[in-house]
C-alpha cells in the first residue's frame, strides 16, 4: 500500500477490531492473522512501508486485546499508528523467533482466518511452531468484514467516484485519434491524480480489435478514426477506490456499433436496477447477463458482472451466478457488463453503485451514452 489514508480515530478502529473478533468467533474461528496489507491498513490504519521477509501481524482473538506482532526497527513507525489505534505492540529483535513470540498470543489450537496476501513463509512458519492450528482465508471465512462501509467510508467512496468523473470529464476533451494507447492512459494515470487519487491501479485504454480482449491494459496501437476505444480506470484517492469504464468512439460510428453499445448500456441499467436491500449479488448478475443472453451475445460477455471495492480497487463480494449473499445498504461493488467481439472492438460500461436503505445510488454520474471523440 502507498500514499496518505484519512485518519479515522482510535474508536473507529476498534469497533473494526471488535467487530472481526467477534465475526471471527461466530465463524468459529480461534482468531484472526491479520498481514501487512488491506485488511491491516482497514483494521488499523496500519500500512508498512511494504510486506517483508521480516514478520508483522496483527493477532485478534476473541477474549484478548488486539496485539501488533512487529520487527523492533519497524515499531517506532508502528507506534505511531498504534496510538492512532490503541494497539499494543510485540516487537521483536532479529535473531528472535517471530513464530514463537506470536504463538505465545494465541490458543495452542483451533483455526484461524489469515489475511490473503499473507506471505507463506510467514504462515509456513506458524504451522510449525502451532502443530496443532489450521489456516483459512479470510475472505473465503469472512468475506464481508470489509464489504458494508459507514457513512464516513460512504463519503470518501463518493469523493473517489466524483475524481474518476473528472478524469473522464477531461479525457473525452483530448485527441485521441493519431496517437498511441499508451499516451492516453499516461493521461488518464495524471488526470486522476489531478483529481486527487494518490494511488492509480490501471488505466485501460484498449483501441479497436485491442477492445475485445477484456484483460487488455494499454500498448503500441495507434488509435485510429472509426476505432471504438474502451477506458477502465480507477485507483485510491484518500484510501478509497474509485474504478469505471465508459467505451468512446473515434468519430462518428456506425449503426452496429451504436447497437452493440445501446445493449451494454440497457445491460448496465439493468444490473443497476437489480441492486436492493436483500437481493442476492448473483441477482445483479443474472439481470445484466439476461440482456445480452436476450440479444444473442450471451457468449460475449466472458466475465463476471462486477466486484466488490473500499480501501482496494477489486475485492468480495462478487456479482457473479452462485453467490448468494444479500445486499446489504453500504455495500460497494462495481456493475460492469461488457460484449466483446474477437478481431473488431468490444464495449464496457462500468459504474461503482452502493446500495441504500432502498435501492442503489451510483458513484459515477458521467454520461453513459455514447460519447464520440476526435
Ligand atoms: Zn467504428
Ligand atoms: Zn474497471
Ligand atoms: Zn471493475
Amino acid at each position: 500500500m502507498t500514499g496518505t489514508h484519512v485518519s479515522f480515530s482510535a474508536d473507529d478502529y476498534r469497533v473494526r477490531m471488535e467487530r472481526a473478533a467477534r465475526e471471527a468467533h461466530a465463524a468459529g474461528l480461534a482468531g484472526l492473522l491479520i498481514a501487512p496489507g488491506p485488511d491491516l491498513v482497514w483494521l488499523t490504519g496500519y500500512a508498512p512501508p511494504a510486506a517483508t521477509e521480516r514478520l508483522t501481524l496483527l493477532v485478534l482473538t476473541p477474549d484478548r486485546e488486539p496485539v501488533l506482532v512487529v520487527p523492533a526497527l519497524e515499531a517506532p513507525d508502528a507506534a505511531e499508528a498504534a496510538g492512532a489505534s490503541a494497539l499494543a505492540l510485540r516487537d521483536w529483535t532479529d535473531g528472535k523467533d517471530p513464530y514463537a513470540t506470536t504463538a505465545e498470543l494465541l490458543p495452542g489450537s483451533g483455526r484461524f482466518g489469515i489475511s490473503d496476501n499473507a506471505w507463506a513463509l510467514h504462515l509456513l512458519a506458524l504451522q510449525g511452531a502451532l502443530p496443532d492450528s489450521s489456516y483459512a482465508s479470510l475472505t473465503e471465512v469472512l468475506p464481508m468484514l470489509r464489504a458494508v462501509k459507514d457513512a464516513a467510508e460512504l463519503e470518501l467512496m463518493t469523493a473517489a467516484g466524483a475524481a474518476a468523473d473528472a478524469a473522464f470529464e477531461q479525457i473525452r476533451q483530448v485527441a485521441f485519434g493519431g496517437r498511441r494507447e499508451t499516451e492516453v492512459a499516461a493521461d488518464l494515470a495524471a488526470l486522476l491524480r489531478r483529481f486527487g487519487h494518490e494511488q492509480v491501479d490501471f488505466t485501460i485504454v484498449a483501441s479497436g480489435p485491442n477492445g475485445a480482449n477484456p484483460h487488455h491494459e494499454a500498448g503500441d496501437r495507434v488509435i485510429e478514426r472509426g476505432d471504438m476505444v474502451v477506458l477502465d480506470f480507477g485507483g485510491l484517492k484518500d484510501g478509497y477506490g474509485s474504478d469505471t469504464s465508459r467505451t468512446v468512439h473515434v468519430g462518428e460510428p456506425t449503426d452496429e456499433e451504436r447497437r452493440v453499445h445501446d445493449l451494454v448500456r440497457t445491460a448496465q441499467q439493468a444490473g443497476y436496477d437489480a441492486v436492493r436491500p436483500g437481493a442476492a449479488c448473483q441477482d445483479v448478475d443474472r439481470a445484466a447477463r439476461a440482456v445480452i443472453a436476450d440479444a444473442g451475445h450471451g457468449d460475449r460477455f466472458i466475465h463476471r458482472t462486477g466486484h466488490g471495492i473500499g480501501v482496494t480497487t477489486h475485492e468480495p463480494p462478487y456479482m457473479i451466478e452462485g453467490e448468494e449473499r444479500p445486499l446489504v445498504p453500504g455495500m460497494c461493488f462495481s456493475v460492469e457488463p461488457g460484449v466483446y467481439l474477437p478481431g473488431r472492438f468490444g464495449v464496457r460500461i462500468e459504474d461503482i453503485v452502493t446500495v441504500t436503505q432502498d435501492g442503489a445510488r451510483r458513484l459515477n454520474n458521467t454520461t453513459r451514452e455514447m460519447v464520440v471523440v476526435d
